[in-house]
């Protein structure tokens, strides 16, 4: 990352972000947050509900909250339109599950119209062939759906559900509407689906999908962390094997440092944050939780900035920002060169 004051080109927009000074000024003349880090704050994910349909057994619920408070579409579009002012360029919506919210269609079209450069969309694909075209009409651009194998025994471990054709149909729906680019998550866990990778891929490249393998995370939010220990698996071991097949390899710098591979015409890119230095300091992303706190780090919980009490208590815009910067103030690299005392306990 640059210290001294020098400019650097965003992967997706191309506009420039001045970093070594604590503000600083994208193409289209928004101010850009930059952090004590230097690390510029160019996307948002937000969290839109903490319910599910399925109950994938690794997942990290992020805060608990009863469905009449969630967020409303309102609040949510306040939230973002703060934070396109405050330079953000990105916004994804996440979860719990996004698409069991009656109102995802409207939640989208409210952020959309802010005229954001991505607005985009993780989902657990259930809905997804129903909800394609309805939400590109809304304006969203991408979604990310997690499918982690194609086996349908072990989507029934996984998952608790027998949905696995649904999700396929939902995929293969939003690659034919024109949703781009539409990538699949894949959790690789240690005898579980570890083996799977390469039929995965080319379960993706099949369907004009990128693939995208990610490291299993241990959580607090679970109740069983057995599974960690028992079904952690090391992808970079995966990661060697696609460094000598690949005919090209991308780092996407701005994006926690990931490495897209290209192999066989087709694309997986690596997400490995755990004891990864490059992931932190490469990190761009703030979050908000099902419960609307501001949340720093993907990998903490214990330096949350409570949003939604202060919009229910009508603060102003620039009062609403000023939490916002505080939580930009607290971010701080989680996996440093200095390390942690232990690393595989989440805060
Ligand atoms: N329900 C949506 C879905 O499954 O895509 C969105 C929310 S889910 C929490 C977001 C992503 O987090 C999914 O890709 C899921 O696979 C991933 N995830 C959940 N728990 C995880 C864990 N313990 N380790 C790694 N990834 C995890
Ligand atoms: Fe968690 Fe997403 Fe699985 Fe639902 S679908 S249990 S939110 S990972």
């Amino acid at each position: 990352m640059n210290q001294n004051n020098s400019t650097v080109k965003t992967e997706q927009d191309n506009s420039e972000v001045k970093t070594g000074q604590n503000n600083s000024r994208g193409q289209n003349n928004t101010k850009v947050e930059i952090d004590t880090f230097q690390r510029p704050v160019l996307s948002l994910r937000i969290s839109i509900t903490n319910r599910c349909n399925i109950k994938c057994f690794y997942c990290h619920h992020d805060g608990a909250i009863p469905q009449e408070y969630e967020m409303t579409p309102l609040e949510i579009e306040r939230i973002a339109k703060i934070a396109k002012n405050l330079g953000i360029k990105k916004i994804r919506l996440s979860g719990g599950e996004p698409l069991v919210r009656k109102d995802i269609v409207n939640i989208v079209a409210r952020i959309s119209a802010l005229g954001f450069k991505d607005v985009s969309l993780t989902t657990n694909g259930t809905l997804l062939e129903e909800y394609s075209q309805p939400l590109k009409d809304a304006g969203l651009n991408r979604v990310n759906v997690s499918f982690d194998t194609l086996n349908p025994e072990t989507y029934r471990f996984i998952t608790k559900s027998n949905y696995l054709e649904r999700v396929k149909k939902g995929i293969k729906k939003a690659v034919e509407i024109g949703l781009y680019p539409v990538k699949v998550n894949m959790v690789v866990m240690r005898d579980l689906n570890h083996q799977e990778v390469w039929d995965m891929f080319q379960f993706c490249k099949e369907n004009g999908t990128i693939l995208q393998i990610i490291e299993l995370l241990k959580t607090e939010s679970c109740p069983d962390t057995d599974f960690f220990d028992e079904h952690h698996y090391d992808i970079s071991i995966i990661e060697e094997k696609l460094m000598e097949k690949a005919t090209n390899i991308k780092t996407r710098p701005f994006m926690q440092d990931r490495k897209k591979y290209f192999v066989d015409d087709g694309e997986i890119e690596v997400v490995r944050p755990m004891d990864n230095t490059k992931f932190c300091k490469n990190c761009t992303r703030l979050r908000i939780t099902p419960d609307g706190k501001l949340k720093p780090c993907l990998l903490r919980n214990d330096n949350l900035v409570d949003l939604i009490e202060p919009i229910r208590q009508n603060y102003s815009d620039e009062e609403l920002k000023k939490l916002f910067l505080e939580a930009i103030a607290n971010r701080e690299p989680y996996y440093s060169e200095c390390g942690r005392e232990d690393p595989k306990v989440l805060r």
